[in-house]
């Protein structure tokens, strides 16, 4: 799920828990936000490049690459050992803090589980054939075309297009040169 989303959701969450959490709710708000900080970290200390642009790019590419590393803070064994020492210390301040890394990862779970449905019906739907090439493929990787008009839209079939990955790739090479960030 893109960042930007994250924020649009956590801030609705937040509009939604302001009334229990009162003055405390940016603890979660931010945590939910900054848990992606682990993605940034990663790329500045690999590809020693301090650009979010560059960062943004690099992790819009078709399929970058999922290295558990580079998702640091979003593994279970440790938002879990962050849990236990909020729970062991009676902290309220890092429970909040585990509260806003969980609801980011919960929504991270439903973005790739509705994205696996999407991918799973589109491939079917092509026969397993990529509509660009014709070439047969096993695995059509998913490409957005459109952007989704709102939230609810997200998961909208027609928001994409099933390709092989060398047409995905290509893809994305020729909306970079466009400009464009699809
Ligand atoms: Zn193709
Ligand atoms: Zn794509």
């Amino acid at each position: 799920m893109r960042p930007q989303e994250h924020v649009k959701i956590s801030a609705i969450a937040a509009t939604l828990a302001l009334p229990w959490l009162k003055e405390d709710i940016w603890i979660p708000f931010t945590s939910s936000i900054l848990i992606d900080v682990d993605h940034y970290l990663w790329y500045v200390i690999n590809q020693r490049n301090l650009s979010l642009r560059a960062t943004a790019r690099y992790y819009q590419q078709g399929k970058p690459p999922q290295r558990p590393e580079v998702r640091l803070l979003h593994q279970t064994p440790v938002v879990g050992c962050l849990l236990l020492l909020a729970m062991l210390t009676r902290s309220r301040v890092l429970g909040l803090i585990v509260a806003g890394l969980l609801f980011h990862i919960s929504l991270d779970r439903f973005h790739n589980a509705e994205m696996r449905h999407l991918q799973h019906s589109l491939n079917e739907q092509a026969h397993a054939t990529c509509p660009n090439c014709g070439q047969q493929d096993r695995v059509l990787q998913l490409h957005s075309v459109r952007r989704p008009r709102n939230l609810l839209d997200r998961y909208n079939p027609d928001n994409f297009v099933a390709l092989c990955p060398p047409c995905h790739q290509q893809a994305h090479k020729r909306a970079k040169n466009a400009g464009q960030t699809v």
